[in-house]
């Protein structure tokens, strides 16, 4: 299967077939592997063959999912993980030790942040926020013991992104790790890994589950690293059940169609909401006014399924959006078929301070658009009567 497209590989590569010829991939839900004999097991356990033994450390359906990953990033290997934060932490515990020091980029997710600030420092591992809009200051933040340089692009909720060929020369020239979460492009609309990328991170659960069903994630990249994390999570544990590889393997087969379809929807609502007058900024990578459409052309294939803009007014209006929206869901996820409305300020981030909200990119007036793949007429009707009654 050398020369077929990443797309193709996506939904034609498969673990072995059993007995029973099925055409779909049967659920391999078993805790352990049996062994013919003492020597296959010596030997499976010597790791002198690939044979699967426990499904803390692998399983097949786990595997076809990383497999099919791996194609669509461009990566040479990966390890799966229960959910996105799994990975994250994974990607961080497995690689860096007390002393060490990481990079991130100031907008990141909250849960991460808490990972970094919290637990991190814990274990003596320090930290530094750059701008995401200022990478003219990053280099001055490395210093000799920075291992590690973590980044998501586009953002959430800001959406706003960093250029990864010059991300990835930083890190090389430096020999810094470079860690790039693509759950909101996915792999389908953005490879980290060709602007040089060592790892790329996922939450599964959003765009790659895409239908709302599952928690997954996964780390994928340069051999030597995964194997790493792969030693780490083998002790520690926290394996992807089987079912939901399976689930995610499958969503893996339709996930370049979907991106196109919540792409170009969320395009439209972006390029139909521009200039009305309840909104005083929209963002979306794709609409010619980001400001840093030019990076969002060079690395991403389409904007992505996010749109987000600042209500006229704010933290009132926000709420009064949510109360009149009639069809779209007031959830916390994203990336999935139905679309998402969400008002970090007075949900999500309102415990946090206003100062601490807006450090984050919080406004209080945004709105977060996760666009789904309801009819786009429909999903403009709902937004605009809301928007309507949100003055
Ligand atoms: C949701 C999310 C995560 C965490 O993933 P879970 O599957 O919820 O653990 C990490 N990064 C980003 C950008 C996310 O949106």
């Amino acid at each position: 299967m050398d020369n077929l497209h990443p797309e193709t590989l996506a939904i034609r590569i498969q673990s072995e077939r059993t007995a029973a010829h099925e055409h779909s991939v049967p659920l391999y839900l078993t805790s352990s592997f049996v062994f013919d004999d003492a020597e296959a097991m010596r030997a499976a356990f010597a790791d002198e063959t690939d044979d699967n033994i426990y499904s803390r450390f692998s399983n097949p359906n786990v595997q076809e999912f990383v497999d099919k990953l791996c194609a669509l990033e461009g990566t040479e290997a990966g390890f799966a993980t229960a959910s996105g934060m799994a990975a994250v932490t994974a990607s961080f515990l497995a690689l860096l030790k007390t002393g060490d020091h990481l990079l991130a980029c100031s907008s990141i997710f909250g849960s991460t942040h808490t990972v970094i600030t919290k637990y991190l420092t814990r274990y003596g591992i320090s930290y530094s926020y750059a701008d995401i809009l200022r990478p003219e200051t990053w280099e001055s933040l490395i210093r000799p013991e920075t291992k590690m340089i973590y980044v998501e692009t586009p953002s959430n909720p800001a959406l706003d992104l960093i250029d990864l060929e010059w991300l990835g020369d930083l890190a090389k020239r430096h020999s810094i790790i470079l860690n790039v979460d693509n759950c909101f492009a996915t792999p389908a609309l953005q490879q980290p890994a060709k602007f040089g990328a060592h790892l790329v991170t996922h939450s599964a659960t959003k765009f790659i589950d895409g239908q709302g069903r599952v928690l997954g994630g996964a780390v994928l990249g340069k051999k030597e690293l995964i194997h790493e994390i792969y030693l780490f999570c083998r002790s520690t544990g926290p394996a992807l059940a089987p079912f939901n590889a399976w689930v995610l393997s499958k969503s893996l087969e339709t996930l370049s169609l979907r991106m196109e379809r919540h792409s170009a929807s969320a395009l439209k609502l972006a390029e139909v909401l521009e200039g009305h007058s309840a909104i005083t900024q929209i963002r979306y990578p794709f609409l010619a006014s980001h400001p840093q459409y030019a990076i969002a052309r060079k690395q991403m294939r389409a904007g992505g399924g996010v749109v987000s803009f600042e209500l006229r007014g704010g933290l009132e209006q926000g709420r009064k959006f949510l109360n009149a929206i009639r069809m779209c869901s007031l959830t916390a996820n994203l990336g999935d078929t139905r679309t998402i409305v969400s008002h970090p300020a007075s949900t999500t981030h309102a415990k946090l301070s206003e100062a601490d909200r807006l450090a984050v990119g919080i406004t209080p007036g945004l709105i977060r658009i996760s666009v789904g793949l309801e009819h786009i007429d429909d999903i403009l009707a709902d937004v605009q009567q809301a928007l309507e009654k949100s003055r």
